[in-house]
């Protein structure tokens, strides 16, 4: 008899409701979930091939294992051993150093739950904000944008407003492989009306651009000045809203003195298009009564990524689509559950239920809720996730905990980042998988327990918080991650971390977000279970279906209630091209993998779909190396090199290249490694690398 339980995709920011079925082996079954409002049964690639990552053990950790000095191998012990060795090593470095002298780095793949207990323990207990996530490298521009615009980092559209848009203009983003069930909402709205207009800014055509009807292929770094050029037409042609931007917005005489001063035939030479397509794209928005716009990495991974977001939402502001119908900033989350990790204030700025670390009147609430003399939470905002690598190699930080993330991978300039790895006093990796790279450096590993094997909640890019039942036991003695973290908590010493299931948890979590702007105290696993998903805020007797769209009253969550047009050079920051490195490095993710390959690695049929990374080049800049289609080619940045096969293709502009984000050491050769060429430059107010951006050269190999 199979029992069936309902749960969320564990990857993409879309979140998809699945079906699970269960045999009397354990082994599982996915499906959509028709009853699920995000998805309607659909499930893209990846999400229909999840339950082989569950029934496949064979790369599970099962055991803790602990080794005394860096010289010695690891060795099993038992959980009570590996944990009160972490907490005895944790508070002697806390005690000699000061509680900034350890870290935790989590994930956006983290369920609300895990997030909230660890950014309880060290901002609460440690008394050190150094908690930060993966989610730095990915959403922490949009944030800082949504913060700066309307005054916090609130998502205000829902996925609804697909179908009730008449224009979307996607920026940086390739939704048809990253978000692939909410582009078959785009693409299906695109069928029953085809005069909703798709605009695409990328320098990549990707599969995105097959359903645009206009492709603007920009020069990289370029968006805001694409951004202000739309704006100065729209301004111009007098299709902006002047009662919006009276009564609900400040700043618009700047900005429009600002964007007035580039004219259109400057805006497209720096871009790399034509005017005729900069007019085109302001016209589709300026006629549009819906108007979506939605971005993702191409903005946010960029150093100046919180001004090309702001650049982006201006759009919405000048031209009053924001709080209506069709219409709003829509920043596409890229993972999982990136959303929750900011609501429980899961980064080194923030604090719970989107409560500033700078006020100490925020700090006191949040101080009295957990039971903690006022004062123990720092102002001072903890270490970023590439800081915390910094750290470990200046000597500052002295203790780094890993979980459910692989920065061996995924942060750029990754051997520096390892660098620091192999001189940390002591690391603590806790993952599912017995191959990430960290292992190497982990003075302690915890098996974790991996998706269908615990219960949690996630929220998605449209603020839809949903539930993840737990279907099967996870192997042998791999735990849940808040009960990791809540028993060395209480080896620790600390109270507060006796819970008895995540029910209880979120509870906790749900009461601490009363009264603030994403208030779901009317929340709890009941309602989830039921309703499949409901978007916040859900204060006690809130809509059944919660809040679907944001600001519609047009008060923001500002001072003054008004929404902020920012307006700022359109100044790109990246690394400077050279004669010895004239081409732009651009990376990103493909269709059937996801992050760094510890779980869809492992699926033959997603492997099947581009087998091996390499490196995207225009035959143009090609053959003008001597390189062939398929060659084997070494590309070299200031900080090292990989060696790949070229791959040609005329959808990236000459003088740009692409190599995917996903592979890493392959038996100890690190040369697939896209990261060993990133830069090491962040956002200046969102601390989010420029991966977009980085200069290189290609030579046959
Ligand atoms: Fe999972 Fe995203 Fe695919 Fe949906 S679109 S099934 S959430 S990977």
């Amino acid at each position: 008899m199979s029992k069936s339980n309902t749960t969320t995709c564990c990857y993409c920011g879309v979140g998809c409701g699945i079906v699970v079925n269960k045999d009397a082996q354990n082994n599982i079954t996915v499906a959509g979930d028709e009853n699920h409002p995000v998805n309607r049964g659909l499930l893209c690639s990846k999400g229909m091939n999840l339950h082989y990552t569950v029934n496949d053990k064979s790369d599970r950790l099962l055991y803790p294992q602990m080794r005394y000095n860096k010289n010695m191998p690891l060795q099993r012990v038992s959980w009570d051993t590996a944990l009160e060795r972490t907490a005895a090593v944790f508070k002697a470095l806390i005690d000699k150093h000061g509680p900034d002298s350890v870290a935790f780095y989590a994930s956006g793949q983290c369920l609300t739950e895990e997030y909230y207990i660890v950014n309880k323990l060290i901002k609460g207990f440690i008394g050190s904000n150094n908690i930060d996530t993966n989610s730095r490298l990915c959403m922490s521009s949009a944030v800082v944008g949504y913060k700066m615009s309307l005054g916090e980092d609130s998502v205000p559209i829902s996925y609804d407003d697909i179908e009730l848009a008449d224009c979307i203009f996607v920026a940086g983003a390739n939704p048809a492989w990253c978000h692939p069930i909410l582009w078959r909402r785009v693409e299906a709205a695109k069928a029953k009306n085809p005069d909703l207009k798709i605009i695409v800014s990328d320098p990549r055509r990707t599969q995105t651009c097959a359903l645009a009807d206009l492709h603007l292929q920009i020069n990289p770094g370029t968006d805001i000045t694409l951004h202000h050029a739309i704006a100065n037409c729209l301004i111009t042609d007098g299709q902006t809203d002047s009662s919006f931007i009276h009564q609900h917005t400040n700043g618009f005489e700047i900005y429009q003195e600002n964007v007035l001063n580039t004219s259109i035939a400057e805006a497209a030479a720096i871009c790399g298009i034509t005017e005729n397509d900069i007019r085109t794209a302001a016209s589709f928005i300026g006629h549009a009564k819906g108007f979506l716009t939605m971005w993702t990495m191409g903005l946010n991974q960029s150093v100046v990524g919180t001004n090309k977001n702001l650049s982006l939402i201006n759009l919405n502001l000048i031209t009053g689509h924001i709080g209506k119908p069709g219409s709003g900033p829509f920043s596409l989350t890229g993972q999982p559950n990136a959303m929750g990790g900011r609501e429980v204030g899961g980064l080194s700025n923030l604090l719970p239920a989107h409560r500033n670390l700078t006020s100490e009147a925020d700090r006191n609430e949040v101080e009295t809720f957990w039971k903690i003399p006022l004062g123990t939470i720092d102002a001072k905002p903890g270490l970023t996730a590439t800081e915390m690598f910094d750290e470990l190699n200046s000597g500052k930080l002295k203790a780094i905990w890993i979980l459910c993330t692989n920065p061996l991978i995924s942060l750029p300039d990754v051997r520096t980042a390892e660098a620091g790895l192999k001189k940390a006093r002591f690391v603590v990796v806790q993952d599912i998988s017995n191959k990430v790279e960290t292992l190497k450096y982990a003075d302690v590993v915890l098996p974790a327990a991996a998706w269908a094997e615990k219960e949690g909640t996630m929220t998605n890019a449209g603020r839809y918080i949903s539930h993840l039942s737990k279907v099967v036991d996870a192997p042998e003695e791999a735990l849940p991650d808040a009960e990791i973290i809540c028993r060395f908590a209480k080896k620790m010493g600390y109270p507060g971390f006796d819970f008895s299931n995540p029910s209880e948890i979120y509870l906790e979590h749900a009461a601490l977000t009363a009264g603030t702007n994403i208030d779901i105290s009317g929340l709890n696993y009941e309602i989830l279970k039921e309703k499949r998903a409901v978007q916040w805020p859900y204060p006690q007797n809130a809509p059944p279906a919660g809040t679907a769209r944001l600001f519609t009253d047009f008060k923001f969550h500002t001072a003054d209630k008004k929404a902020n047009i920012h307006s700022f050079s359109d100044e790109n920051l990246s690394e400077r091209l050279s004669p010895e490195r004239p081409l732009i490095l651009t990376t990103g993710r493909i269709r059937d993998q996801w992050h760094t390959r510890s779980k869809t690695g492992k699926v033959t049929k997603l492997n099947q779909h581009l087998s091996e990374t390499f490196l995207e080049i225009n035959p143009a800049d090609a053959t003008a190396r001597n390189i062939n289609d398929g060659d084997l080619i070494e590309v070299a940045s200031a900080r090292g090199e990989v060696r790949v096969k070229a791959k040609y293709s005329s959808d990236i502009k000459v003088g740009v290249v692409f190599m995917p984000m996903h592979w890493g050491l392959i038996n100890n050769y690190d040369l697939h490694r896209v990261n060993n060429l990133t830069n090491n430059l962040v956002d200046p107010v969102s601390k989010e690398p420029d991966f977009k951006y980085s200069a290189v050269e290609v030579s046959l190999y």
